[in-house]
């Protein structure tokens, strides 16, 4: 599966190789082979690029926003051209199903380019009148800002990260993941051949380490994580020496209420969506999914027989639903966590296991599972398993249901399923989560904003929201007559 790209780095517009580095190894997993080998960036090749960032932003702010805009835009459509070849080493590096890949990846990276390469003219300051005096608000670039991926949407973060940015007048440093090196390359790559300036956007590979040198950087001014509740108290630790502003996409452990009066077979398909899709591996999952008693057991068993017609296999093959985990280490951590799920007294629906696939024994593959009779106290209750394991509990009302839902240091999302309007919005506005859905689940359009709450995250990405995010406020007072003094 050779999917080796021309060097590991991407700076100043140009691929760049130090064999120096540790080495990072971009695996199948569905069968285990080498799609790549790279390096990881050397103390130098960190310099090198926050220099090169340091050295574009000035020119780049000082451009219009419909210019930034543009090449943002020309971006956008050359994804959109290579979304193909994009979407086939997105599968080969992160397993998830082509019919997934070519959907929301490069194609949901391309809709965040379009949306800020349209917003960049239109990013403007306030003008607050004060009869005759007055303040007017400029909104300034921050200067240089760095994105540090997860492994689930390798481009789709690099893009979410760096779309809004670029079009505040910001140059980028973006790590990836290191299990998913590959992608973020090609978006760089994407940014060179649309006439983006050499330094604006650079792609540094490694693991923590190189994540902790941006962090902790005295020329970075922003950081934007993507990753678990423990790196990002990381993040924030390193990042507080130097008072850098960051924005936190962090873990979940979300809930979805279903009532009684809900469109079952759309609560089912939400649940299965935000529990299965790309093999459980999302953030904003609904893996506590609360059931109103009355419709428990339907609830159940059409769950059951849906689940089981999940079509498991070869993930370049377009029929196919989910393909493997990401790698066979996180696979056998959910594999933990089914484990003491059992162990605890919740009961196995369907799934449990590891499927036998012909021709891909070596994979990280996992059966989709769906535990009933989970209580709140059980671990798999508690704690984000990041894999497709759905739990299922039973509640009788409607306070009951919000305050165990509520009961979470995380709140990322959450959804509800009901033909009650009063009570969709009701429940919806008494939820602790950043990201809300009614009668869907999982949804996350670029015009919306996308975050947590609690230990979940700190600010937006996505929408207007994230220019607040890329940008400074300064504020200008200008008098309009003599300085009135007593001196
Ligand atoms: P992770 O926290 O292990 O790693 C995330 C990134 O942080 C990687 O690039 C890693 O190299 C880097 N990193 C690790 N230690 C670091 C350190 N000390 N300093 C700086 N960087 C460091 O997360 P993961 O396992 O790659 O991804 C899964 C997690 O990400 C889950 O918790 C999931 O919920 C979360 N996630 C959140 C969102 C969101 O938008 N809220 C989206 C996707 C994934």
């Amino acid at each position: 599966m050779n999917a080796q790209p021309k060097a590991s780095h991407h700076i100043a517009g140009v691929y760049i190789e130090d064999d120096a580095g540790a080495v990072i190894e971009s695996i199948y997993p569905a069968t285990g082979e080498l799609n790549a080998r790279l390096y990881a960036a050397t103390p130098a090749i960190v310099e090198r690029a926050v220099e090169a960032a340091k050295a574009a932003q000035p020119a780049w702010a000082a451009m219009k926003g419909v210019e930034r805009g543009r090449i943002l835009l020309r971006t956008a459509q050359l994804l959109r051209e290579r979304n193909q070849d994009l979407s086939r080493i997105e599968t080969l590096d992160t397993g998830k199903a082509i019919q997934e890949t070519l959907v929301a990846d490069a194609a949901s990276a391309a809709d965040a380019l379009e949306y800020f390469g349209g917003l960049a003219g239109a990013i403007t300051g306030e003008h607050i009148d004060l009869g005759g005096d007055f303040v007017y608000t400029r909104r300034e670039a921050l200067g240089v800002c760095a994105g540090i991926g997860a492994w689930n949407y390798p481009i789709q973060i690099a893009a979410w990260k760096s779309a809004p940015a670029l079009a505040c007048g910001n140059s980028f440093i973006f790590k990836p993941s290191e299990m998913t090196p590959l992608t973020a390359l090609l978006l760089a790559e994407a940014f060179t051949d649309a006439g983006l300036p050499a330094g604006v956007f650079n792609v540094v590979q490694g693991y923590g380490d190189t994540g902790a040198a941006l962090a902790s950087h005295p020329d970075i001014a922003k950081i934007s994580l993507t990753g678990s509740v423990p790196t990002g108290a990381k993040v924030l630790a390193a990042a507080a020496p130097t008072i850098k502003s960051v924005t936190m996409e962090l873990g979940g452990k979300s809930p979805i209420l279903v009532f009684d009066d809900a469109d079952l077979e759309s609560a089912i398909g939400g649940a299965m969506l935000g529990n299965f899709y790309s093999t459980g591996q999302i953030c904003s999952n609904g893996t506590r999914v609360f059931v109103q008693r009355g419709v428990h057991e339907r609830f159940l068993d059409r769950l059951k027989s849906r689940t089981e017609a999940i079509r498991l296999g070869d993930p370049l093959d377009p029929d196919t639903h989910l393909g493997p985990m990401v790698s066979v280490a996180q696979r056998d951590k959910v594999l933990g966590y089914i484990e003491s799920g059992k162990r605890e007294g919740a009961r196995v629906l369907t799934g449990g296991g590891v499927p036998e696939l012909q021709g891909f024994e070596n994979g990280a593959w996992i059966q989709p599972t769906v535990f009933a009779d989970v209580t709140d106290s059980m671990t798999i209750a508690r704690e984000e398993i990041f894999g497709p394991v759905m739990s299922v509990l039973v509640f009788d009302d409607e306070a009951e249901a919000l305050e165990r839902a509520n009961a979470s240091q995380f709140g990322l999302a959450a959804g509800v399923f009901t033909a009650d309007l009063s009570r969709a919005h009701r429940v919806v506005s008494q939820l602790e989560a950043g990201t809300t859905w009614i009668n869907t689940y999982n949804l996350t359009p670029v015009e919306a904003p996308f975050g947590g709450v609690k230990q979940s995250g700190i600010g937006r990405e996505n929408s207007r929201a994230a220019v607040d995010h890329y940008t400074r406020v300064k504020s200008v007072y200008v008098a309009a007559g003599p300085v009135d003094s007593p001196y």
